[in-house]
């Protein structure tokens, strides 16, 4: 009879247990998160299929309701942050003002002047045109004040960094779905980071943004993607460690037109393997995402201080991906801002977002006034 009660209580006590259980939307993001299955790393199966599979594979983790940081807005951060770039801008900006306020300006000095250029990562097309154009404009002026000097190298480093392009983010959700970034590169860049970064800059523009975890090589990466939204309020759909990437950019997207939020990330992974293998997952990637919405912007993240290397990574990037914007990171670490010229020589296609540091806010839209007026430092500075 005791028996029987003790029984009795134990199953009550169990059933009240199980109900109680919290559900997977309930569970902290990260550490914790339930593991998830294993995708097929095969070729992607039908659209049909693929969007059930999918959907089995990834998780959508919600951020948890904290205290959530308010980001400044994106407008003027370049203007804010140009302090960062004044290692460049001690070589670059202030070397030419030195060299070119000369008295005479002779042919050594005009090497001098190709080779501040060159250290600072210009190129050599670019630098030809650069001093070709400053000394047509020297022998036209004459004798120079301060103030000549700096407009007439304003001018040209303007027209070199390329004043008129199109540098515009497509962020905004069109044709009722979210706006879709995919974030490419190799690992190290600063890919996972600028995601973050720009997760945060659009929450303070005012859009809502879900990320996508689709570096599924590196577990640190979705835990650090993970730590960011939390602290915006940004979901992320993540995979298992070595998931499918697809799977788990296909069911980021899904989720991001589910919530109707403006703009979906996705970080994807940046493996130094053969171009065929880069070819495929991200062609994978992008043919997944692209049955459900566009695909806006491809950004490559590339590490400025890397030189000819990330010039060579740049190439085999744009080409097994259609690159609609560069974004170059560690501006601040390098004395070498002329890369920027460099890349988009090399791409054809627009710097339109900077790394300037490791802080939380440290991205900025780039803006080519801004940029040169940061290289050649205050007008005051120079003339001491
Ligand atoms: P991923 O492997 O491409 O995803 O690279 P991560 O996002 O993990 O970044 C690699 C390292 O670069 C981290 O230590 C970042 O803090 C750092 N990093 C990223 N962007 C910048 C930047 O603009 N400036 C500096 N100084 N460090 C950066």
């Amino acid at each position: 009879m005791i028996l029987g009660v003790v029984l009795a209580l134990f199953v009550v006590a169990a059933v009240v247990a199980f109900v109680k259980a919290p559900t997977r939307r309930e569970l902290p993001p990260s550490g914790q998160s339930p593991s998830v299955e294993v995708p097929p790393t095969g070729e992607m199966a039908a659209p049909g299929e693929a969007a059930t599979d999918v959907a089995a594979t990834a998780t959508a983790t919600p951020s948890p309701v904290i205290d959530l940081d308010q980001p400044p807005p994106s407008a003027g951060r370049l203007v804010r942050l140009r302090s960062r770039l004044s290692r460049s801008q001690s070589t670059l900006g202030r070397g030419l003002l030195t060299l070119l306020a000369r008295d005479t300006i002779d042919e050594e000095t005009w090497e001098e002047v190709e080779d501040t250029l060159l250290t600072a990562d210009v190129g050599v097309s670019a630098t030809q045109q650069i001093v070709e154009a400053l000394r047509t404009q020297v022998k036209v002026l004459g004798a120079r004040t301060p103030d000549q000097v700096r407009t007439m190298l304003r001018d040209q480093l303007l027209v070199a960094v390329g004043a008129d392009g199109d540098r515009a983010l497509h962020t905004a959700p069109h044709d009722g779905r979210p706006a879709v970034l995919l974030m490419v590169g190799v690992n190290g860049t600063g890919k996972t980071t600028t995601c973050g970064k720009l997760a945060r800059a659009l929450v303070g523009d005012g859009r809502t943004v879900l990320l996508g975890a689709a570096d599924t090589f590196r577990a640190a990466a979705a835990d650090q993607l993970a730590t960011w939204g939390a602290r915006v309020g940004a979901d992320v759909v993540r995979g298992d460690e070595g998931a499918d990437p697809a799977s788990v950019a296909f069911e980021a997207v899904k989720s991001g037109v589910e919530q109707k939020v403006d703009t979906v990330l996705i970080d994807t992974a940046g493996r130094l393997h053969t171009k065929q293998g880069l070819m495929d997952e991200l062609g994978k990637v992008k043919r997944v995402v692209e049955r459900q919405a566009e695909v806006d912007e491809v950004l490559l993240v590339l590490d400025a201080t890397t030189g000819q290397n990330g010039l060579i990574q740049a190439r085999v990037f744009s080409e097994v991906v259609d690159v609609t914007g560069i974004v170059l990171t560690k501006l601040d670490g390098t004395a070498k801002g002329g890369i920027v010229i460099a890349v988009q020589r090399e791409l054809g296609v627009p710097v339109k977002l900077i790394g300037l540091g490791e802080g939380p806010d440290d991205l900025a839209p780039f803006e080519p006034d801004a940029f040169v007026d940061a290289l050649l430092g205050e007008p005051m500075e120079v003339a001491q």
